[in-house]
């Protein structure tokens, strides 16, 4: 049963991985998560209040774990992570949350619940490359891995903070994992936050 609610029995990549209960789950969602908060400053992909990243919990697939707003993503630590429910309400934690964050981060989870995590950068190439509105071609080996993989949404209307706007974005992305947000930033999705993390760093 915990394997089956933790996703073991599907055959994408956390098939490799198996936890003896939600709450080692749990533990190591949250410390990637974090680790992951801290590479993308290392890297330069926050911006401000800008940029997030979110991970299912694996007990409640309804909740998600994600930073506080304005903590600087660098020194992200696990105890700094917040739960919060679908409705907004913060389960865990007593910090404000960014809330163009969980509006985007949770229509993703509602609408694809095979996403385990989502990453949303404001980085500089990603921003830049968005304002082309177009889709990245296979002239590489990153971005191969996006080959007929992601999406472009392009009808820019500013702050993602209504609900409808981000479910159009989770509609976009439909099973890619992947979706350049014109004249915004960057969007990626994953089986793990690994490939998450991977996948907006490309
Ligand atoms: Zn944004």
């Amino acid at each position: 049963m915990v394997d089956h609610l933790l996703g073991h029995s599907d055959d994408r990549a956390h098939h490799l991985r198996r936890a003896a209960s939600f709450e080692e789950e749990r533990l190591h969602r949250k410390q990637r998560l974090a680790a992951t908060f801290r590479l993308f400053s290392r890297n330069g992909f926050d911006q401000g209040l800008a940029g997030h990243v979110t991970v299912r919990d694996p007990e409640f697939p309804d909740r998600f774990w994600i930073n506080p707003l304005s903590k600087f993503s660098g020194q992200i630590k696990v105890s700094d992570l917040q739960l919060v429910d679908r409705a907004g309400n913060i389960l865990i934690g007593d910090k404000p949350i960014n809330q163009a964050g969980f509006v985007i981060h949770s229509a993703i989870h509602a609408a694809h619940p095979e996403v385990i995590a989502a990453a949303h950068t404001h980085s500089t190439y990603g921003k830049a490359w968005s304002a082309l509105g177009r889709l990245l071609d296979p002239l590489t080996q990153d971005s191969c891995a996006f080959y007929e993989d992601h999406a472009l949404f392009d009808p820019f209307s500013g702050v993602v903070l209504e609900a409808e706007e981000s479910r159009k974005i989770a509609e976009a992305l439909g099973s890619k994992k992947a979706v350049v947000l014109q004249n915004h930033g960057l969007l990626t999705v994953g089986p793990t936050i690994e490939a998450t993390a991977w996948g907006t760093s490309r």
